[in-house]
């Protein structure tokens, strides 16, 4: 038995124990509702209207992208380390560490949580990068769009894209902002093949 075992086991069981909800609550933010779900300020960035959704068992900032659990939220939030945290959040809960037995169970469910952290980060990286770049794609096909003086102007062939694309281009927008991860995918790989035929 390492000590690793014994740490692993204790995120599992303050995880288990505190919600986000009531850790986010509990430390002074104010979550709201809207619709079935809570959202508060982000304090991780400058936010004027709430933008970090909290899940069950993750809080996702759609301003500055910060993403995490509960752990992660204490550690980051009074700038300590995870296990700092998980200690933190076992005393301000209440939840015995002591004497919990380390279970094959709690390690598989922290290999589970770190592939899918891993996962996130990559697919993280990609949805800024394509985002930014339809950002930009937007901004100048509605700069071409205003340049359009007379009918004719229609036959030029980068008119006739600018319209028809930026439609599209809005809408993959949205999706990043809106949708749900599978949702968010499927339009990464849009983009991706979109790019790809304009080769
Ligand atoms: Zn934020």
């Amino acid at each position: 038995m390492t000590s690793n075992f014994i740490v692993a086991d204790k995120f599992q069981e303050v995880k288990t124990s505190v919600t986000l909800l009531e850790a986010i609550e509990r430390y002074g933010l104010n979550p709201i509702k809207k619709g079935s779900r809570y959202w508060a300020l982000c304090p991780f960035h400058a936010d004027k209207n709430p933008s970090m959704a909290i899940y069950d068992e993750a809080y996702h900032c759609y301003g500055c992208q910060a993403h995490g659990d509960v752990i992660d939220f204490t550690a980051r939030y009074f700038n300590i380390t995870p296990l700092e945290a998980t200690k933190k959040l076992a005393s301000d809960f209440g939840i015995r560490l002591e004497g919990s037995k380390p279970s094959k169970e709690a390690q598989r469910k922290i290999r589970q949580k770190q592939e899918l952290d891993k996962l996130y980060k990559e697919y993280n990286k990609k949805f800024n990068e394509v985002y930014d770049y339809l950002c930009r794609l937007n901004q100048l096909y509605q700069k071409i769009k205003q340049a359009i003086e007379t009918p004719e102007d229609m036959d030029i062939p980068e008119f006739v894209e600018a319209c028809h694309m930026q439609d599209i281009v809005q809408y993959w927008l949205n999706v990043l902002l809106d949708g749900n991860i599978k949702e968010k995918i499927q339009v990464l790989k849009e983009v991706q093949e979109w790019k790809q035929r304009r080769k």
